[in-house]
């Protein structure tokens, strides 16, 4: 069996630390991997190379830097392919959306290549007598980016790629579930040209995270995860020091007015509920028909789309929804379910029992699209972030209602509202307190140059992901005022200096 190593100093690095993981087939539920977890020495020895390269790099024109970023897009794109298979071998998305987190990842990086730009300083003459000043963005050293399994290339590619255009060297500490697709990432950055120890990836679980968290050379932490675990980096970070962006959970709502196209809201929420098994930060798990005729109209058009649902391994093309990440993940969303019904919820679908009948995938870990019904706000199935093919229902009678249901979770990364009503429309993009919002968009993941991010429970730190809010988490502002001897005055000035 393979193991998985670390990249340390621009070489994959077999792990000594004597410890590993399981690593699943989630199709056949197999064990295909072990994944190395690595023990401080190794977090060490990356952070190490990485400090040892960090000064060189830095120096280095904004120019060649954003040219290896370009390099690189093109060795991703080329092998786009290779990558997705990898991301769906371990993680269970079918190749296509997997080849689709890859072009949203490359979309960053396209993004980074635009540095010159988004790096050039300001500069005022004459802010006093013949004195000038200018203003320009400086890297913050080594920092490390700690990512979930569900988009194992994408959100790394959320981070790095900024972090390394503007002069940062970068730990990358993956999840233990999907690794693989880091260390083509690794390469493929070397292959590009980037110079050894520019960027590393530490295989590892909180042993890791901890040493990243803690340790002096760290500048600045990146993570991407659930939110108990975000909060906690959060904390740990900044009493350590260090800026930290720590993305959390998700509930995402989506709301249906009287006058949507009931067509169009169906299918959008077929993609955004059961895509990637619901195993998405931006997916839709809690539909808001506004009036009991909407729900129910709405439900008899999900009912026979659901039924219908081509669930298999991402190896089969015509498969439209893989299996979830592990057994646990499996049991956790039944668990939900379970829970739901006796709490009250009408279970419309149950995808508790679903078997897989294709030859040799029959113990992989599958669930089948799941329908709740008449969800309400106090059930553990509404309250917490399922993480799963699972659909809640929770029927309003009012725009204002789904709104005030909206603004009553904890979680607040993203919602839609499906509707026709200009007013409504522009009211709800307004008011309504959630990091990113759609408008007849289901998933509004927002494009490279914006930012990703939500509010809330769904985000501990002050910035967003990627864009301009990137570069403003990964560099520092330094601000000189020159003047020349010229101009100067020969007595002391014991007073604050002002223009006078
Ligand atoms: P997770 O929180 O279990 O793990 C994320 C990372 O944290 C992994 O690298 C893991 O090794 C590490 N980790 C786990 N437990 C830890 C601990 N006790 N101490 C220190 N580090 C620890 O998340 P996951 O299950 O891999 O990913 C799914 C979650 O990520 C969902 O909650 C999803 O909503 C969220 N997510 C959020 C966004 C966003 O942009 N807000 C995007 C993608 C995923």
């Amino acid at each position: 069996m393979t193991n998985i190593a670390h990249y340390i100093n621009g070489q994959l690095t077999a792990s000594t630390s004597g410890r590993s993981q399981d690593v699943f087939n989630p199709a056949t539920g197999e064990v295909t991997h072990q994944v190395a977890l690595a023990s401080e020495a190794e977090v060490d020895a990356a952070i190490a190379a990485a400090k040892a390269a960090w000064s060189s790099w830095a120096a280095q024109p904004v120019l060649r830097r954003a040219r290896i970023m370009d390099k690189f897009k093109y060795i991703v794109n080329e092998r786009a392919q290779e990558l997705a298979e990898a991301i769906s071998a371990q993680h269970g998305k079918t190749v296509d959306d997997a080849l689709g987190e890859v072009t949203r990842g490359v979309e960053v990086v396209e993004f980074a290549t635009s540095a010159p730009s988004f790096m050039k300083g300001e500069f005022s003459e004459n802010v006093g007598s013949g004195v000038d000043s200018h203003m320009i963005r400086q890297p913050l050293g080594v920092v490390a980016g700690i990512t979930p399994f569900n988009f194992p290339a994408m959100v790394p590619m959320w981070m790095f790629p900024v972090a390394l255009v503007t002069g940062n060297c970068f730990i990358l500490k993956p999840s233990e579930r999907d690794p693989s697709a880091s260390l083509l990432l690794a390469q493929w950055l070397t292959e590009a040209g980037l110079p050894d120890g520019v960027f590393n990836v530490v295989q590892g679980d909180k042993l890791a995270v901890d040493r990243l968290l803690t340790h002096e050379d760290i500048s600045a932490v990146s993570f991407v995860g659930s939110t108990p675990i975000a909060k906690y980096i959060h904390q740990t970070g900044t009493a350590h020091g260090k800026r930290v962006q720590a993305l959390g959970g998700a509930k995402n709502h989506m709301v249906i007015m009287p006058d949507a196209d009931l067509d169009m809201a169906a299918s959008a929420l077929m993609g955004a509920a059961y895509g990637s098994a619901g195993e998405r930060c931006m997916a839709i798990s809690v539909a808001v028909p506004v009036t009991d005729a909407v729900a129910d109209a709405l439900i008899e058009r999900l009912v026979p789309q659901i039924e219908a649902l081509k669930i298999g391994p991402a190896s089969d093309p015509s498969s439209e929804m893989g299996p979830l990440v592990t057994q646990d993940a499996v049991a956790r969303v039944n668990d939900y379910v379970t829970r739901g019904e006796a709490q009250g919820a009408k279970v419309v679908l149950d995808g508790r029992g679903f078997t897989q009948n294709k030859q040799g995938y029959e113990k992989g870990f599958f669930v089948g699209g799941t329908l709740l019904d008449n969800v309400t706000e106090e059930m553990d199935c509404y309250r917490d972030e399922i993480f799963g093919p699972v659909l809640s229902v929770v029927r309003k009678k009012s725009y204002q209602e789904a709104v005030d249901l909206i603004h009553g979770h904890n979680y607040a990364n993203g919602t839609a509202i499906f509707t026709r009503d200009g007013d409504a429309a522009r009211s709800f993009a307004q008011d309504i307190e959630v990091g990113m919002v759609g408008v007849n968009v289901p998933i509004p993941v927002p494009m490279a140059f914006h930012s990703f991010g939500g509010w809330k429970d769904s985000l501990f730190g002050e910035h967003h992901m990627h864009g301009m809010e990137g570069v403003r988490f990964y560099t520092r502002i330094k601000t000189t005022t020159i003047r020349w001897p010229s101009g100067m005055r020969s007595d002391p000035q014991f007073t604050m200096p002002t223009l006078g």
